[in-house]
């Protein structure tokens, strides 16, 4: 099984199909908003989180709750104290609770088919390379890696295992932002030309690991892949050339760029001006196009996006991103679907961000 989905024209062509989906059940609500999750009922497939914190804690084990194909089969987690409390809380049996250390028992466990990597960034690569070598498909959160270099390791190590690698860009499953994938890859208003973007929040943490350039910290690490994102599936190409300014105002923030501006040429002459911090909060996406334009606004929340272009407000239903990623990517296991989000747009997205940083610490343009 490969998990490659770059042609161009199929994921325009999916792309297209996925949109009008979308607008076409636009009073349905939650996963019923994807026509093709009820398939019947067949395997649930399990999945396993690593790493228990905010983003499993409040958004991933609830919705597992939602889920039509999936469940929570289990957890790995360094906290003894998690383990009683999220056995009562999900019926989760004991012998699907690991810990790091015995995390490759795993391998023996049918209940999980998937292992969910949200722990902190610089582990992505260590537990989706042994979660792959335990035989278990991997979903990993964002960013994928470290570096561009990491990325290439876990591929090839789910590609040798013959497991299934997605990256957890929820945003490829919002209407919103697939209607925006949509208008700029389809050029309804003409090529698009400039794109504005920004993701940024107050951050007042002042002993996180997100703060430590070693765990794989800094802004453009955690929200500035959101931005960049945005950039490359509008235009649907990949930039040429990438030039960014990392700032950083106050304690304890000096180890990491507690904000960056960076700036992306892509092939097809569209300039991006991206943004993302921790100093100030903001969240936006604007598309000029030869013929119009078009913009989100709030653009990457978990929900309350809203959008316009030149053909008037747009609306859609409001989805669970997290569950429907989550369905999506167990019908790529169960079913063989094409992965949505695969690997390759972790890896795409490192190989700018490695550029990036590069641009800052030696003040020029890069060339990628
Ligand atoms: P968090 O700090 O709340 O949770 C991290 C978990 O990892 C904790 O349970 C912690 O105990 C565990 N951990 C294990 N070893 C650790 C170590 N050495 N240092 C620190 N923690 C350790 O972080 P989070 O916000 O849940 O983020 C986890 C991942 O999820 C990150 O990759 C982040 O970028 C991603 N995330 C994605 C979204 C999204 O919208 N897709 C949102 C939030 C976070």
């Amino acid at each position: 099984m490969t998990n490659n989905n770059t042609d161009p024209k199929s994921r325009r062509a999916f792309i297209k199909t996925a949109a009008l989906g979308v607008a076409g059940t636009a009073f349905l609500t939650g996963t019923a908003a994807f026509p093709y999750y009820n398939r019947g009922a067949q395997k649930k497939i399990g999945y396993a989180l690593v790493g228990l914190g905010y983003y499993s804690t409040d958004l991933l084990a609830p919705a597992l709750q939602e889920t039509e194909t999936a469940y929570l089969a289990g957890i790995v987690t360094g906290t003894p104290s998690k383990e009683k409390v999220w056995a009562e809380k999900y019926g989760i049996p004991k012998k699907n609770i690991y810990n790091y250390e015995n995390f490759d028992e795993i391998a023996s466990n049918k209940d999980i088919d998937i292992v969910y990597i949200v722990l902190p960034n610089s582990m992505h690569r260590e537990f989706s390379i042994r979660a792959a070598d335990a035989g278990k498909h991997v979903l990993c959160e964002k960013p994928m890696a470290m570096n561009a270099q990491e990325c290439r390791e876990m591929i090839d190590a789910c590609n040798r295992n013959n497991v299934l690698l997605s990256i957890g860009y929820r945003l490829h499953y919002d209407p919103y932002n697939m209607e925006a994938m949509r208008l700029g890859q389809e050029q309804v208003f003409g090529k698009v030309v400039h794109i504005s973007c920004g993701a940024a929040f107050r951050n007042s943490s002042k002993d996180h690991w997100k703060l430590q350039k070693k765990m794989g910290g800094g802004s453009l690490m955690d929200m500035g892949v959101y931005p960049l994102q945005a950039a490359r599936y509008v235009t649907g190409e990949e930039p040429i050339s990438v030039t960014a300014q990392g700032y950083s105002m106050r304690d304890p923030f000096h180890e990491i760029n507690e904000a960056v501006y960076f700036q992306l040429n892509f092939p097809g002459g569209t300039i991006a001006n991206l943004s993302t911090g921790f100093h100030a909060s903001f969240n936006f996406l604007l598309a000029a196009a030869e013929r119009g334009r078009f913009e989100l606004q709030p653009y990457s929340g978990y929900g309350g996006i809203k959008g316009s272009s030149s053909n008037g407000e747009m609306q859609f239903p409001e989805i669970n991103q997290q569950a429907a990623h989550m369905d999506d990517f167990a019908f790529s296991v169960r079913d063989g679907k094409e992965v949505r989000v695969p690997g390759e747009e972790g890896l795409k997205d490192m190989i700018v961000v490695d550029a990036a940083y590069q641009a800052i610490a030696q003040d020029c343009s890069v060339t990628i």
